[in-house]
């Protein structure tokens, strides 16, 4: 059995190293076992589908290199394609010009935003800034103490709502959007450059989460909205990503959960349905386990 993508098509082409130029034959003989390999990294139907015109078009009449049979040479299309797609935009955190820098993260409930926040907080930390956490997820009983364990690992701050909690000002308790606004307030107070706020989510996408979050964003103004999304999510990424980003409207994305086995076709999926970059990995339970995204990695991921 042939196993990878690049095992499986140089196997249709064995001995055809160097035949002049892809033609369509060769193109429709391999796009069956592309769609094979992306359905299998489990990425999302209407993504294959454009993924594959795209490969199609890019294909046709390319050159067949000597080094290489025409099963390879496809192979490099589609990894240096996947590569393009999930990469083109990847970038850094937008800082505001006047901090603090606001950065807020929405996803659904256990898609490892308050895991992500502590890493991502220890990140930040490690780059000269001074974070400030903001717990704002007031819905999961156990998230605000969760993110006090986190923040206290990371050797981060938490601004969270009930009493103890030294703050300049009115202890907001329950209403998340007053929690949000009081973090930003307290991160200016005490000069914090960087404030980074977890919120609620639930088991599935619903109206008042969204609310909640969209009102969260109208009154915090983040500079970035970061979408935590499980890999191991499949083919709902796209019903997902597309609910968060009508629902409340994201720039970014984390993808978290990447040390499990999924193959990573969310990545795939909720880039061709929202266009929104994919920033940081996240890779394991521990504070230390995330990575900033690297597209390359993911292509390989995606076909072997
Ligand atoms: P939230 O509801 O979005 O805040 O999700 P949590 O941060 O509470 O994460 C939900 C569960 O997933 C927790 O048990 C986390 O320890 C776990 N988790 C979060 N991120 C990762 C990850 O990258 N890898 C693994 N294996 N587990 C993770």
């Amino acid at each position: 059995m042939f196993n990878t993508l690049t095992e499986r098509l140089s196997s249709t082409f064995k001995n055809l190293r160097g035949k002049g130029r892809l033609t369509q034959a060769d193109i429709d003989a391999t796009a069956r076992e592309i769609r094979r390999a992306l359905l299998d990294a489990d990425v999302a139907v209407p993504a294959v589908r454009e993924f594959i015109a795209h490969v199609k078009e890019r294909a046709l009449g390319e050159e067949v290199s000597e080094a290489l049979n025409p099963g390879q040479q496809v192979v490099k299309i589609v990894q240096s394609e996947l590569e393009e797609i999930l990469g083109g935009e990847t970038r850094n955190i937008h800082l505001a010009k006047t901090p603090p820098t606001v950065i807020m993260l929405v996803g659904l409930q256990g898609a490892g935003k308050t895991t992500l926040a502590g890493k991502l907080s220890k990140h930040l930390k490690q780059q000269g800034h001074t974070p400030l956490l903001v717990a704002a997820d007031l819905q999961r009983p156990n998230a605000v103490k969760q993110l006090e364990v986190n923040g206290e690992r990371a050797g981060v701050p938490v601004f969270a709502p009930h009493p103890g909690v030294s703050s300049e000002h009115e202890d907001p308790t329950g209403n998340p959007v007053e929690v949000a606004k009081a973090g930003v307030e307290e991160a200016k107070v005490r000069q914090h450059d960087i404030v980074l706020i977890d919120t609620a989510g639930r088991l599935g996408v619903d109206q008042e989460l969204m609310q909640q979050a969209s009102d969260i964003r109208a009154a915090t103004n983040p500079d970035e909205v970061l979408f935590v999304i499980d890999a191991m999510i499949g083919q709902d990424a796209v019903a997902t990503a597309q609910a968060f980003n009508e629902g409340v409207g994201f720039t970014g994305v984390v993808l978290s959960k990447m040390d499990g086995d999924a193959r990573g076709g969310a990545a795939l999926s909720v880039k061709y349905i929202t266009g929104k970059p994919i920033m940081f990995a996240s890779t394991g339970e521990g504070l230390d386990d995330f990575e900033v995204f690297h597209p390359d990695r993911m292509a390989s991921r995606i076909l072997d």
